[in-house]
């Protein structure tokens, strides 16, 4: 008895050792650019209506607020539910790092895309992006999402108790996961996304690979909570690609979008929509 004790100690030592000591890591490319998660992919961010839009197919219901809101909600131009269903897209290339239906808090279907880019001083750094409360997930953990890949769909949150909305987040702590309570709600661990995305829109392309730490959230977790499996559909439409819109068309497009008053007006219920946005 006493040696199979030992036995088994040693093999907690070895186990235990290695996994406090070695970092995860997968290989990738360099991220070439960041885009907006929804809409045309470098819509120009204006301001109409008092309100900040990302061209004229959604606006910022809720903006980014230190030790307040860690993201930011992105709702479709006709409000409400309009944008329900509608694509949401990798901003940039990267690897999924989680992607599950969270029972916590109204999150609903989570996907965490990890991106490596290189800053402007030429260190090679790291971003978390989170799409929070989506109606569909369409990646899986592990898998590498191209820039403009299809994520998700809009969605309204675990058992949908929020009007369609889009929650972005961009994270430069790694380890935060989807335990936000164990990290400083403060630009420390969080990017203002707009602000992020328009300072990193073009990075020059790299074909090398580098070194990518995955597993962050496990190791960094002491109260990770495990997650159930659920019976979210199967991953579809991985490849899809966002299409590209010919110059015309989108010149089009705006012409006839941006002119039209219903399209900017506030509904009457929109404070109580705002009110309802969670995380
Ligand atoms: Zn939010």
């Amino acid at each position: 008895m006493k040696r199979i004790l030992w036995f088994v100690g040693v093999l907690f030592l070895i186990g235990g050792g290695d996994s406090a000591l070695s970092q995860s890591y997968t290989t990738g490319q360099l991220a070439d650019g960041f885009d907006w998660p929804a809409g045309k992919p470098e819509a120009p961010m204006i301001r109409k209506d008092n309100q900040t839009w990302f061209g004229t197919e959604y606006y910022l219901a809720r903006g980014f607020t230190e030790h307040g809101h860690m993201g930011e909600d992105w709702n479709g131009k006709n409000y409400g539910d309009t944008d329900l269903g509608d694509p949401v897209y990798s901003c940039a290339s990267g690897v999924v790092v989680y992607s599950e239906m969270y029972p916590g808090r109204g999150w609903g279907n989570v996907v965490i895309i990890r991106h490596a880019y290189r800053e402007k001083s030429g260190q090679v750094a790291f971003v978390d992006s989170l799409y929070g409360h989506l109606h569909y997930r369409s990646v899986r953990m592990g898998e590498k999402v191209a820039r403009g890949q299809k994520v998700g769909t809009i969605g309204k949150g675990k058992n949908g108790i929020f009007p369609a909305h889009l929650h972005f987040e961009i994270r430069k702590d790694l380890r935060v996961g989807m335990r936000r309570d164990l990290y400083p709600k403060t630009y420390a661990t969080y990017h203002s996304p707009r602000h992020f995305i328009n300072a990193h829109r073009t990075l020059r392309y790299e074909s090398r690979q580098v070194r990518i730490p995955i597993n962050t959230f496990l190791k960094s977790n002491p109260n990770r909570i495990y997650t159930t499996k659920i019976e979210a559909p199967a991953p579809t439409e991985s490849t899809t690609i966002r299409p590209e819109v010919p110059e015309t068309v989108a010149a089009a497009i705006q012409s006839e979008t941006t002119t039209s008053e219903e399209a900017t007006k506030p509904e009457k219920s929109k404070s109580l929509f705002q009110r309802l946005f969670g995380n």
